[in-house]
């Protein structure tokens, strides 16, 4: 109901729409049209109310909630039904639960994140407000094996979506990390659920920075990761951002599903940050350093070293530049 007195108000933006109109329009008492209004205060919308005259929205908040970003939509499947909360431990975890009995495309968001994680446990730090943090459920037909693409896939949607809303290049250090400028404004983490040859759903975790906000950085992070709002110079809205990335990754998964990594894996050499670079790998058993040559047709970077050409597949691996962090 409160989306439908959002929708009202939304439509009428420039004059009043009286309390009698919309308990009409809506079924419902004018006493419970107020309340809604005072829900939707509560929520961050302006709305001016005036005895005889009613109602008129004055602004929207910067929130993820489904009121705010169904209108942006330009997508068939994915963000078409959000979970919104305002804290969470991490979206992923509340995504991993419900999987199972939600639709493809259904996207968890929080405002704040307690717990975000990253790749093997490294915490995700997820300020209130401060960026998308944001966790897709996914139901694609692809073998188990095929399922650490979507990382990449993933990595170009982002990148795209920034250049589409900001106008800045970032750059994909392969296979999770948006950089710009040197630093990492996003973090891609992929979780699958998966039979032997069949995948049950993926959990696509994504967690863009957008804006610092009063809070400090911690220590450890400062000369590591950035913000969109600090990179472009102007306020990004994060609902215009969402819409826009949801948008982006549609068009490259579906891209992914119909033709293959292949057709994807252009964009991901042509936004690599890695690609020509010295680069250190740490696998699990061993450290090794080369040249970053390729990226492969199935996502496997290419790394020349002394001793031959090594191919290594995402997932087991992090990858550093030689001379400090990128
Ligand atoms: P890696 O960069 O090694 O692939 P992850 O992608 O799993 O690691 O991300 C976790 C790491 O990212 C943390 O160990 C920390 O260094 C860094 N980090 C944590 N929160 C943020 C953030 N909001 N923005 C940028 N980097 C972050």
């Amino acid at each position: 109901m409160k989306e439908r007195i959002l929708k009202e108000l939304n439509q009428n933006r420039r004059s009043f729409i009286s309390g009698q109109y919309l308990s009409d329009r809506l079924g419902i008492s004018r006493t419970a049209v107020w309340k809604y209004i005072n829900a939707l205060k509560k929520q961050g919308y302006e709305i001016e109310a005036i005895p005889n005259k009613g109602y008129r929205l004055v602004t929207s908040p910067d929130v993820l909630i489904a009121e705010e970003v169904y209108p942006l939509l330009k997508t068939s499947v994915l963000g078409r039904k959000v979970i919104h909360s305002e804290k969470l431990a991490s979206t992923s975890l509340l995504a991993k639960e419900i999987a199972p009995q939600q639709q493809e495309g259904t996207v968890v968001i929080a405002e704040e994140q307690t717990g975000g994680r990253g790749r093997l446990g490294r915490k995700w730090y997820s300020p209130r407000g401060g960026g998308i943090w944001a966790s897709l459920i996914l139901k694609p037909r692809i073998r188990p094996e095929k399922a650490y693409q979507l990382t990449q896939v993933a990595a170009v949607a982002v990148v795209k979506a920034i250049k589409e809303t900001t106008g800045v290049s970032a750059g994909i250090k392969w296979p999770n990390d948006i950089i710009i400028n040197g630093k990492k404004v996003c973090g891609i983490l992929t979780e699958m659920n998966a039979e032997a040859d069949a995948v049950n759903h993926i959990i696509l975790s994504i967690g863009l920075n957008v804006s610092p906000g009063q809070e400090d950085m911690p220590p450890d992070l400062r000369d590591k990761m950035t913000f969109l709002d600090v990179e472009c110079g102007f306020s990004v809205s994060r609902k215009g951002l969402l819409a826009a990335l949801l948008g982006e990754l549609e068009r490259v998964y579906f891209k992914f599903l119909e033709q293959g990594f292949e057709a994807v894996a252009e964009d991901c050499r042509r936004f690599s940050v890695l690609l020509g670079r010295e680069v250190r790998v740490e696998q699990m058993d061993r450290v090794f350093q080369g040249r970053a040559v390729q990226i492969t047709g199935d996502g496997a970077l290419l790394v020349q070293t002394a001793e031959g050409r090594v191919e290594v597949i995402s997932g087991d691996v992090s990858v550093r530049g030689v001379y400090g962090y990128l």
